[in-house]
């Protein structure tokens, strides 16, 4: 063995091979392997990854010999696919001051999200869906990560949201004059101009289309938690959206609401905090997937009272916090699929991973939780042959801990180590 290392590095040292014809490896050695959410956990491997996707698995630790590749060392750790979060806004961070809106131009998103997108990458997340951003501060996020300029997930990026006038999503709490000057240009009214809107929105960049179905918690608008969209402007985005190749993710709480979007075909229900059964059938019939984002609630109940949020609000997540949870128990019971998403902005980044936990209280088993940020948040985004589990072809997207997370998904809230797309995030 040692002297085939020797006749590399001599080959390549005579310059017999342009360095460009070797493919640099990664060799990383693995504990205990866990592939895929489905698996158990398989003990040591190794996993070769070359050009930022997976080449090769090897059972058992035996060496590789490759005077050329780059040795990981997670002999003492669990390997499994990096974890996936359907619903996080990297451009922002927790704060109830509203009219930050007003000072803060839509470029700081760029820079927030910078710190941010670190933050979830070291959390585990090694894919992330941008679920409404300040303008398209979230476009340029996604091409910092993707080319490796800054450190961070996969971004997949909806932009700004589209909203009816003065409903959430759109600004509103000011001077009809101020908010008029700061709306984002993505409300609208009627199916003609919601299908301009969703155009509008892909020819920028956005790669899914994000709606407000229904009234939300934190923003001031006063008028409750149901639909604000009507049927037809539903229809109207979900088919343009569609017809363009993008889905489109729903922030919804009403039980009408929820339903009205499920029947329109909307893809994913963002929350469904109030979803009633009629909303669960509808949502199964259409095979629409369920993102609950329980964390978004333990985030704002840990700030609500302290003066951070406006009396408007406040009411609002007094209203909301009995139910939180109940939709997820009844759509599992129901066979609803459900998605892992966080709301990640609304608490601090990098604490996704308590989601898994919190899924866990409601009613899914340990294996379920993981496979909704992997396997089938994968599928969710139409990349299931890409990413969500450890396999030949699939993209280097790798985290290392300590543990066993199907016996306590809580060992998922300390990850030791990252690689997204090949390259290890320090
Ligand atoms: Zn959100």
């Amino acid at each position: 063995m040692i002297r085939a290392l020797g006749l590399t590095i001599s080959t390549l040292a005579l310059g017999m091979l342009p360095a460009t014809a070797i493919a640099q490896n990664q060799i990383i050695r693995v504990g205990n392997l866990l592939t895929d959410a489905a698996a158990q956990p398989s003990g040591p491997a190794t996993i070769i990854v070359r050009d930022g996707k997976i080449a090769e698995i090897r059972n058992g630790s035996e060496p590789v010999s490759d005077a050329n590749a780059t040795i990981i060392d997670l002999s003492t750790k669990t390997v499994m696919p990096g974890l996936i979060d359907l619903h996080v806004h990297l451009t922002g961070d927790p704060g109830g001051d509203f009219w930050k809106e007003t000072t803060e131009p839509a470029e700081w998103g760029v820079v927030v999200g910078a710190k941010n997108a670190l933050v979830t990458a070291k959390a585990g997340f090694t894919t992330v869906r941008e679920a409404g951003s300040s303008q398209y501060s979230a476009f340029s996020l996604r091409r910092g990560t993707a080319e490796g300029i800054i450190p961070g997930p996969r971004i997949i990026a909806a932009g700004p949201a589209l909203a009816i006038i003065g409903g959430h999503g759109d600004v509103s709490g000011f001077t009809e004059d101020v908010n008029g000057l700061l709306t984002s240009g993505y409300s609208c009214t009627g199916a003609v101009e919601c299908a301009a809107k969703v155009r509008k929105a892909s020819r920028a960049g956005s790669e899914i289309i994000k709606i407000t179905a229904t009234g939300g918690v934190l923003s001031q608008q006063g008028r409750g938690l149901d639909a604000q969209f009507t049927s037809e402007e539903m229809q109207s985005i979900a088919d343009t959206a569609h017809s363009l190749g993008l889905k489109v993710m729903a922030h919804a709480h009403g039980a009408r609401g929820i339903e009205a979007a499920a029947r329109a075909g909307i893809d994913t229900i963002e929350h469904g905090t109030f979803a009633d059964e009629a909303a669960l059938k509808v949502m199964k019939a259409n095979g629409t997937a369920m993102v609950p984002t329980l964390m978004a609630f333990k985030g704002v109940s840990e700030r609500l009272g302290k003066g951070i949020y406006t009396p408007v609000v406040e009411d609002k997540i007094r209203m909301t916090m009995g139910q939180v949870g109940k939709a997820v128990t009844m759509a599992r019971q129901m066979g609803v699929p459900i998605a892992f998403g966080t709301d990640a902005g609304v608490f601090d980044h990098g604490r996704n991973a308590e989601e898994l936990q919190l899924m866990v209280d409601a009613g899914l088993t340990r294996r379920e939780a993981i496979a909704s940020a992997t396997t089938v948040a994968a599928k969710m985004l139409d990349m299931e042959n890409e990413i969500g589990r450890i396999a030949v072809g699939y993209s280097a997207d790798l985290i290392a801990f300590d543990g066993n997370p199907l016996e306590d998904v809580r060992k998922l809230e300390k990850i030791d180590w990252v690689m997204v797309r090949g390259r290890i995030i320090d």
